[in-house]
This record gives C-alpha cells, sequence and structure tokens, in this order.
C-alpha cells in the first residue's frame, strides 16, 4: 500500500487525498482517488485545494490529465468546487458526473432559486436583516467553488467502471436531495458522501422547493430511510466524505438514531405554549448561536434542524403549524 505525505492508499489503486477546509466541522474533505484503466476522482475539495491535489498526484507520479472522470457525491462545494479547475488543468477531456437532483448545486452554486431561499427564511420567522446577512457569508463561502457545467448523471442502480472495481450508485437522499454513494459490492466498500461520517451526525438539510413553497419532502425521514437502505448492504467498511473511515456501521446508525430521539425531544421541549415561530424556538434550542462568527450560517443550521424535525413532530400529531401572515407558526398538540 503507498503511503505519501499527501495521501492513502486505502485499498489496492483507491487513494485518500484529504484536502483542508475552513472550520471545525465537518473538518477536511476526502477525495478518492480511482486507479487502474481509466482514472476517477470521486469529490474534489474545495478551488482553494485544487494545488494540494495537484501535488497529491505528482507524488503518485500522476497529473490532472490522467484523470478521466471525476464524480461527485453530492452539490455541496467542498465536493465538488474544484472540478472546474481541475479539467481546466487537464490536457484532455475529463467527464464530469453528478445526480440530477443536485446538479443545480454543482453548476450555480446554489440548490434552489434565491427567491426559495428567502420566502423559506422569511417563513421561519427570521429578521429583516438576516437574509442580507446571509447572502453576504454565501458570497464569501461561495469564493471556495468554481461552478461548473455537468457533463454526465448518475442514476440510482448505475453500475460504474471504476477501472480495477465496479460499483454501483446507491441513491441515499437526506443530507442533499440528491446525495449518493457509492458501492464496491465484491470488496464491501462503501464510499458514504456525508450521509455517514464518524464524528459528527450529517446535517438533514432542508429540501426547498424550486418555488416559493415549504418544502414537501421531510429531510430526517427520507435521511433515516436512507440510513436503513445502506445498513441493508451490509458494507464492511465506509470512507467517508470527513474524518475517519467506519467499520463499525451498526454502532455509528444506533448513535445517529439515539441523538435524533433527543434532539426530538429537546426540540418539543423548547416550544412554548404561545405561537412560536422557528427561528425563535431555534434560538432558545442554541442559545449562544450569536457569538459565533459564521453566525448566520450556524444559525440557518439551527433553524433547518429545527424545522426538519418539526415536520416529523407534526407528521407525529406532536405538534401542528400554521401560515398566519407569512409567518410559520409552531403549537404543541
Ligand atoms: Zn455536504
Amino acid at each position: 500500500m503507498t503511503q505519501t505525505h499527501l495521501s492513502r492508499e486505502i485499498f489496492p489503486g483507491i487513494h485518500c487525498i484529504t484536502l483542508p477546509l475552513p472550520g471545525k466541522r465537518p473538518g477536511p474533505v476526502n477525495a478518492y482517488l480511482f486507479v487502474g484503466d481509466t482514472v476517477t476522482l470521486l469529490d474534489t475539495g474545495t478551488s482553494r485545494t485544487v494545488d494540494i491535489l495537484g501535488h497529491a498526484l505528482a507524488e503518485l507520479g500522476m497529473s490532472f490529465s490522467d484523470i478521466d472522470r471525476i464524480m461527485v457525491t453530492h452539490g455541496h462545494l467542498d465536493h465538488y468546487g474544484g472540478a472546474k479547475k481541475i479539467k481546466e488543468a487537464s490536457r484532455f477531456e475529463i467527464e464530469l458526473v453528478a445526480t440530477e437532483e443536485d446538479i443545480r448545486g454543482v453548476e450555480t452554486g446554489n440548490t434552489v432559486p434565491q427567491a426559495s431561499t428567502s420566502f423559506f427564511l422569511r417563513t421561519m420567522g427570521v429578521p429583516f436583516l438576516f437574509p442580507p446577512l446571509m447572502r453576504t457569508l454565501n458570497f464569501f463561502f461561495a469564493r471556495m467553488a468554481d461552478n461548473c457545467p455537468v457533463d454526465a448523471i448518475m442514476e440510482e442502480g448505475q453500475r460504474l467502471d471504476l477501472g480495477k472495481y465496479e460499483a454501483t450508485v446507491v441513491r441515499t437522499p437526506g443530507h442533499t436531495r440528491g446525495s449518493v454513494c457509492l458501492f464496491l459490492e465484491k470488496e464491501g466498500i462503501l464510499f458514504s458522501g456525508d450521509h455517514i461520517l464518524k464524528h459528527v451526525t450529517p446535517n438533514a438539510l432542508p429540501m426547498l422547493e424550486d418555488w416559493p413553497g415549504l418544502p414537501e419532502r421531510k429531510s430526517q425521514v427520507e435521511f433515516y430511510e436512507s440510513i436503513e437502505r445502506i445498513e441493508a448492504l451490509e458494507p464492511a467498511v465506509l470512507h467517508t466524505g470527513h474524518g475517519k473511515s467506519i467499520t463499525d456501521l451498526a454502532s455509528i446508525a444506533e448513535f445517529y438514531r439515539a441523538a435524533f430521539e433527543a434532539r426530538q425531544k429537546k426540540v418539543l421541549s423548547m416550544i412554548r405554549p404561545k405561537n412560536d415561530s422557528v427561528f425563535t424556538i431555534a434560538r432558545r434550542l442554541f442559545p449562544n448561536i450569536e457569538r459565533n462568527l459564521r453566525f448566520p450560517m450556524e444559525m440557518y443550521l439551527a433553524i433547518s434542524e429545527v424545522y426538519t424535525h418539526l415536520q416529523v413532530l407534526e407528521e407525529e400529531g406532536e405538534v401542528c403549524t400554521a401560515l398566519e401572515k407569512n409567518r410559520l407558526r409552531v403549537y404543541r398538540n
């Protein structure tokens, strides 16, 4: 097994290259290089770390021109952000492959039109100043990624030739609507993107609609259904999008489910008898959030967390919600 300064061979011909990402969570991002008759790169890191990726390839005696295909597990900038620069640095054509539902993220940097995000935030009851703050922060985040046209789509069940190995595309919506894992069935290896991480519970982000309207899909429900799909595959090892590999999926899944239950209870306990907005519940749940420098992003994650849990609590009959004067009001049943 080759161990260089910048990459680790995790299985014969499969190299993990860990690339820096600002902030503590979820921490550095893992890109995977499959070297065989063809060369595939799974996830790219941000546009800021393409040079490091280039050095990692050089240590393996390769360059960007050796890459045939880039696949992205989902349309978040730390997973696709370097694709454009990599394509431009290659002397040959590199095919960029993503899932249909995450194409917009890769091609525009936004998973939904701005109007949808603004509608969602307003409906959650955020103060007026919040959306411009978020747009400003997004502007800085956007500098970590270059939008890039997608050349081909990968679909559920599709078989992929990864040089030495064959992989199957497993659709695992939850973290994003189009998230996928790649499964090497014979070897029992799953590349889990951001769906399963060892050190943090991934966010099941709200699946906003393309038009101003509340999400119809329930991210938390889909997230846990996807976990069941992954468990049914019985992978021996999971190589994750951030952090360490996982060999004990059962205990990670158990931990996730326990954390979910605890969070459900906590969200429920935060709802006051008076009509609450999602924003006020989120602030109650994370009282110190405004001290964080990345406050708008953390606040968005907090709102997302509360909202996606409320979707489940409402389905279970614990709460009811109503749109009143363009704000979502939450009541305990
Ligand atoms: Zn992600």
